[in-house]
């Protein structure tokens, strides 16, 4: 039984409105879905990837707006990245400064050319020049060229890197090779899942203290199962390793199952389908808030509670529904 890699990652922000211009303007992700956080209807859950956000492209959102700071750390996903063309690196280098992104450093790891940075929230973000299967989304600023084409993967602090690797192991990751930290020295083990694209675990053993969950943090990791039969059975894998796993919940866009890795770390596993299309056509992703059926009756109360979001900022990048925007 195996993943096929990672199926997306799901991050804390504050200002929802930044998280959006940042990940659709600046990064140039197209924003696939406007909805809410299923378990607190109050905060939106904000999905960003490729055209049809196919597993391994997709970053989603709970912003809280005037939330308290997190802080990267032992225990959690500390660094998502994304694959870009070769030799893209100087443009998008120049293009986060000029947009005030914190560009932390550029380096060479496992033979790849990787530019780190930060969100305006502090959320740690790789680009690594690399191959991949998945086509940029054209309807954004960035050119082509130059596109984000899904993950490469997630680095995970550990204070227990050998059962992270047994976990890892137990999802289908094989251990790759390992190279140091250039800043500490500290090991960073490399697992792959088989798969063509988003298939990179990166393992580093920390020490406390643990990091803090909020603004700026990874909330989870999910990794891809082709269909719920598949996940159900990985349920019973879990569980009978002793593990504490959440029931089979419908997610609208996929069915999931939650357990804490260990040290804390929080991973899901979710179906490739039903997708984003299951409510709203493939042009007209993000467009409008949507809600599954069980809270449409609640709609005005939930449009009342959520912050602004402007509605332009995500289907004007869409030059096939430009005047199809209207929002919610
Ligand atoms: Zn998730």
């Amino acid at each position: 039984m195996q993943t096929t890699g990672i199926h997306h990652v799901t991050a804390v922000a504050g200002d929802p409105e930044a998280n959006l211009a940042f990940y659709t303007e600046v990064l140039g992700l197209r924003f696939v879905k406007r909805t809410v956080n299923f378990d607190d209807t109050t905060t939106y859950h904000l999905y960003y990837g490729d055209e049809t956000g196919t597993p391994g492209t997709a970053l989603t959102f709970f912003p809280f707006d005037g939330g308290r700071a997190g802080r990267p750390g032992r225990g959690q996903a500390v660094a998502t990245a994304f694959a870009v063309p070769e030799g893209s690196l100087d443009y998008w280098a120049d293009r986060l400064t000029d947009a005030d992104a914190t560009v932390e450093g550029r380096h060479t790891r496992f033979g790849a050319d990787v530019l780190s940075f930060t969100d305006p929230d502090g959320q740690p973000l790789e680009l690594v020049a690399a191959d991949s299967p998945i086509d940029p989304w054209p309807g954004g600023p960035v050119p082509e060229e130059y596109g984000l084409r899904g993950f490469v993967g997630v680095t995970l602090h550990s204070g227990d890197p050998e059962a992270t690797a047994n976990v890892l192991g137990r999802l289908g990751f094989t251990r790759v090779g390992s190279t140091t930290e250039p800043d500490d020295g500290a090991d960073r083990v490399r697992f792959t899942a088989e798969g063509d694209h988003a298939t990179v675990v990166d393992v580093i053993h920390r020490g406390p203290p643990r990091g803090r969950p909020g603004v700026g943090t990874v909330h989870h990791v999910a990794f891809r199962v082709p269909d719920e039969d598949t996940q159900l059975a990985w349920r019973d894998e879990r569980k009978d390793a002793g593990q504490f796993v959440t029931p089979q919940t419908d997610r609208q866009y996929f069915r999931s199952i939650y357990f804490r890795g260990p040290g804390g770390i929080l991973f899901e596993i979710a179906t490739d389908g039903p997708g984003f299309t299951i409510d709203e056509p493939a042009a007209e992703l993000g467009s409008e808030l949507k809600l599954p059926a069980w809270l449409e009756d609640e709609r005005d109360q939930i449009e009342a509670s959520l912050p602004s979001l402007a509605a332009e900022t995500g289907p004007a990048t869409t030059p096939a529904t430009m005047d199809g925007g209207a929002g919610e």
